[in-house]
């Protein structure tokens, strides 16, 4: 039986689900955190069970063996030669991955190459692809990449209108990113528009990390983040689109350095920044429920920032079949699912069905009535499957 493993490397943390492939059964997941300490904390769920423990784990090598030792103690699997394949997530394929693509010196050399765009995370996933190589030297590895689905966009969509030679010399374009679950929510969204033959989808990945895309003929046509996932909707700590002066003039305000500032940008703001109360949405919307009017606020720009681009997409696909809510926020807290559709319904002529809407958490669900000229559905997004498939995809061939 083969297994496959999709692997998300951190530059701390390994997160790891073992499949039964071609059935896609999911036979255990697990994560180690705070690889690097003497404390550091292995976790592991299959069938029913699941351990978590304290221990040294000090670097990723050590993670994998743990991973693996783990596997055989547990009798997920009975032997290493059992996992006939790995798949790697990369945040950043940058100009060079459309598609996913196995593991070479080539494919190496361009994820390193791509650090400066990704710093923490493409180095990080190099770690993790070498320490499984160590371990598990024979099997299929396979490298992706969250950009790859957004390469299909034009140069118009793609282009920052900054001096062109930047563009040209230094990769500075839009790449975008959560390629791999807007690629997974388009694929799942098919079923729901049996007989369109040229579906037109907007897929909202609302998470701490959040972006929207536009998709027809399955296919990425604009996305909302940019060079980096700072860019486009606000989120749990990010501003996502800012005039690019509001940089200059806060460095001159603060006398801070613009490090610090893309830090706040990217660490201090969004819901946390605005809120002052969390960069969790459940907090926020508790603390609206108290009348916090900064919770208020945050929460009103976050709705408005997401409509905006609904609004935005709508036209560049020339109309839409389909809008889907994912991720921690869209599949999760129906409240906000529930402003965001108040906010476009008018303009889009939507038909929804606020009280299906209502309680849905985490569950596959269609919230637009049934005369609503555009299916609205909340589709929980699956990423590590998506990486399960492609990883098999290239074992077998
Ligand atoms: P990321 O993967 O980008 O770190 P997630 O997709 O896990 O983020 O989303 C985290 C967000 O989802 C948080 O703002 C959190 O409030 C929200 N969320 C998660 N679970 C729930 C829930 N049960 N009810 C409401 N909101 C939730």
């Amino acid at each position: 039986m083969d297994k496959v493993m999709a692997v998300n490397a951190g530059s701390s943390s390994l997160k790891f689900k073992l499949y039964e492939m071609p059935e896609e059964k999911v036979l255990c997941s697990g994560n180690a955190e705070r690889i690097g300490h003497e404390d550091a904390i292995f976790g592991i769920k299959w069938g029913s069970e699941s351990e978590k423990k304290v221990l040294p784990i000090l670097d990723h090598a050590a993670a994998v063996q743990l991973v693996v030792d783990a596997l055989i103690e547990k009798k997920i699997i009975h032997s290493m030669d059992e996992i006939v394949a790995v798949g790697h997530r990369i945040v950043q394929g940058g100009k060079y991955f459309s598609h996913s693509e196995l593991f070479s010196k080539d494919t190496e050399d361009k994820i390193e190459s791509l650090i400066p765009l990704a710093p923490l995370h493409n180095k990080a996933h190099l770690v993790g692809f070498r320490a499984f190589k160590k371990i598990l030297p024979n099997v299929t590895s396979v490298a992706v990449f969250d950009t790859a689905f957004h390469q299909s966009m034009e140069p118009q969509d793609y282009v920052f209108p900054i001096p062109y030679e930047y563009t040209t010399k230094y990769d500075c374009r839009r790449y975008g990113a959560h390629g791999t679950s807007h690629q997974y929510l388009s694929q799942e969204a098919t079923k729901y528009l049996k007989g369109n033959k040229h579906p037109r989808i907007i897929s909202c990945h609302i998470g701490s990390g959040a972006s929207i895309t536009a998709i027809k003929d399955s296919k990425c046509v604009a996305t909302s983040m940019g060079l980096t996932p700072l860019g486009g909707i606000m989120m749990g700590t990010r501003t996502g689109d800012l005039d690019p002066s509001v940089m200059n003039y806060l460095c001159t305000c603060t006398g801070k350095s613009v490090e610090e500032m893309y830090q706040i940008f990217n660490k201090k703001s969004g819901f946390l920044g605005v809120s002052e109360v969390s960069n969790d949405s459940r907090d926020v919307l508790a603390a609206v429920d108290e009348g916090n009017e900064k919770a208020i606020l945050a929460n009103k720009l976050f709705i408005r920032r997401i409509a905006d681009f609904i609004g935005q997409y709508y036209v560049r696909l020339g109309g839409v079949d389909m809008i889907i809510f994912s991720a921690g926020i869209g599949e999760n807290s129906y409240e906000i699912r529930e402003s965001i559709c108040k906010e476009i319904e008018p303009a889009l002529g939507l038909k929804i069905d606020y009280e299906k809407n209502k309680g849905k958490r985490g569950v596959e669900v269609v919230i637009s009535k049934p005369e609503s000229p555009i299916v609205v559905a909340v589709i929980p997004t699956d990423e590590e499957v998506m990486i399960a498939r492609d990883t098999y995809h290239f074992y077998k061939k």
